[in-house]
């Protein structure tokens, strides 16, 4: 069986995908909070706001944003 070694926590998992199921439950949950506080609020001027508002670190909204299309806005605002 072939591993992969997930980037984001360095474990072996024998499934494909970007990263371990681990990572990517957590992953999937902190993009519904993204997504969630986009719903209900005005996006901040900074990437570092929003990172306080959401409780998602900077390295994970980077992440997020220039790896999704229905980020793009984003993307543009914080011209990551
Ligand atoms: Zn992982």
């Amino acid at each position: 069986m072939e591993f992969n070694k997930c980037p984001q926590c360095g474990s072996f998992y024998a499934f494909s995908g970007k990263m371990c199921p681990n990572c990517a439950t957590k992953d999937s949950q902190k993009i519904q909070k993204l997504e969630n506080y986009l719903d209900n609020y005005l996006v901040p001027d900074t990437l570092q706001e929003l990172s306080c508002s959401t409780g998602i670190p900077e390295k994970d909204l980077n992440r997020y944003i220039s790896g999704n299309d229905k980020f793009s806005q984003l993307y543009k605002k914080f011209s990551i």
